[in-house]
């Protein structure tokens, strides 16, 4: 039996990732499930897998989840606070750890992961772009494996050799085809986008995700996020990177060779299936998707992306060149930008503006350890919320 940890159970990723485990019970025991304040799924989540540890960060919901499971599950140990995260991301009872925790609070919790030699199923993007260099050192130092769920990452490990170490242009890669639906505002004339709502924001037209990575997608900040975590993934810089609109998020990217092979991976736009790729790598898991039914999809288009309708791809890109700390600085300005729209204290278009500000306020520096990413990501939060408060005054 291989045990598991699933950080951020509740979530998204969390709920799709136990829905192909209890396809294979008989495979994969989960050892700790944890949530951040949501007690009613994560006891219903203790009821059906039964863990050993169930884990809230929120300190006032572990207490009621407590209470709830000392009734109806006495034997699931609750834990509570962030420390909590990395002690059942790092149990030696635990082989893989599913790190799906949305943005810089699953920092911490992944990188414990891989400190611990553990085969780290990585959804948490966020901590990849904020600490790239030291997360792979983590990874190589400690025996860890690092296996991408983000689609296109998924897709792209499926269609690469497997040892890219020294560089993609010694396996013979040209470039990377990195695909974006465009989200829901692909055509939305420029004008209108100032107006659009939150509501109108996390509405994506194929996939049904967390609200984080809905406001992403449709700023395409995601692919800006998914263009560092590609290039730390697969060790590259971002000039082999290409991002190609498709609409119908079918083909979940493309490698390019320099014979002019361009290998794909496609299937329905449905998170179960690089999960139930990376939990069962390298052989193969059933995971409930159905089969692709290319003839009902008809077309497959592409696009190129206009960088002036997604001003955040272009911030990400450059920070990424600028290095240090500023892919961090980006993250947390993201981060506060987000939640300022999803409570509809700034606009849509203020977004992109709230991140440019920061990144100018701050200066990256270089970054030998996680409390140097850790300072500039609490510095960029201070900062992009003063720049939010004096826009709302
Ligand atoms: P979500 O909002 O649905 O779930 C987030 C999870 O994180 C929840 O379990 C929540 O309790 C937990 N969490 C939030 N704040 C926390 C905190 N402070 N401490 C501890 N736990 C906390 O998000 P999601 O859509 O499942 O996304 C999770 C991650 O996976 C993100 O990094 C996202 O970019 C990535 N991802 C998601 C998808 C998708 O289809 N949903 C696809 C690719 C990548
Ligand atoms: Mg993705």
């Amino acid at each position: 039996m291989i045990g598991i940890t699933v950080l951020g159970a509740t979530g998204s990723i969390g709920v799709s990732t136990l829905d192909v485990l209890a396809r294979h019970s008989e495979q994969y025991r989960v050892i700790a499930l944890t949530g951040n304040s949501q007690v009613e799924r994560l006891h219903e989540q203790c009821l059906q897998h039964r863990p050993q540890y169930a884990v809230m960060a929120n300190e006032a919901a572990a207490e009621q989840l407590q209470a709830r499971l000392k009734i109806s599950a006495p034997d699931v140990e609750v834990l509570a606070g962030a420390e909590a995260l990395e002690k059942v991301a790092s149990l030696t009872e635990v082989d893989y750890v599913m790190a799906a925790i949305v943005g810089a609070a699953g920092l911490r919790s992944s990188i414990a992961a891989a400190k611990a030699g553990k085969r780290v199923l990585l959804a948490n993007k966020e901590a990849l772009v904020m600490s790239g260099r030291i997360f792979m050192d983590a990874i190589r130092e400690n025996g860890a494996e690092l296996l991408p769920i983000d689609s296109e990452h998924n897709a792209i490990f499926q269609c690469m050799p497997s040892d890219l170490s020294h560089g993609l242009g010694k396996v013979g890669v040209r470039k990377v085809l990195l695909t974006a639906s465009g989200g829901p505002f692909r055509e939305t004339p420029l004008e209108m986008l100032q107006h659009v709502s939150p509501a109108q924001a996390v509405a994506h037209p194929n996939w049904s995700m967390g609200k984080k990575i809905s406001v992403d997608s449709a700023t395409m900040m995601n692919k800006g996020l998914e263009v560092i975590e590609a290039c730390w993934l697969f060790n590259t810089d971002s000039s082999k990177i290409e991002v190609v609109l498709h609409p119908q998020s079918i083909i979940h990217s493309m490698v390019e060779y320099v014979d002019g092979s361009v290998l794909a991976q496609l299937g329905n736009p449905d998170m179960r299936t690089p999960i139930a790729h990376a939990l069962a790598w390298p052989k193969r898991i059933e995971s409930g998707v159905s089969s692709l039914d290319l003839i009902a999809v008809g077309n497959l288009e592409f696009q190129s992306v206009d960088f002036g309708r997604f001003p955040c791809l272009r911030l990400a890109f450059d920070a990424f060149q600028a290095g240090g700390s500023a892919p961090a600085i980006l993250n947390a300005a993201n981060e506060i930008a987000v939640a300022a729209f999803l409570e509809e204290e700034i606009t849509f278009t203020d977004i992109p503006d709230v991140i440019e500000e920061t990144l100018s306020a701050l200066p990256s520096r270089d970054v030998d350890n996680l409390n140097t990413v850790l300072n500039d990501d609490k510095s960029a939060r201070a900062v992009a919320n003063d720049i939010i408060l004096r826009r709302a005054s």
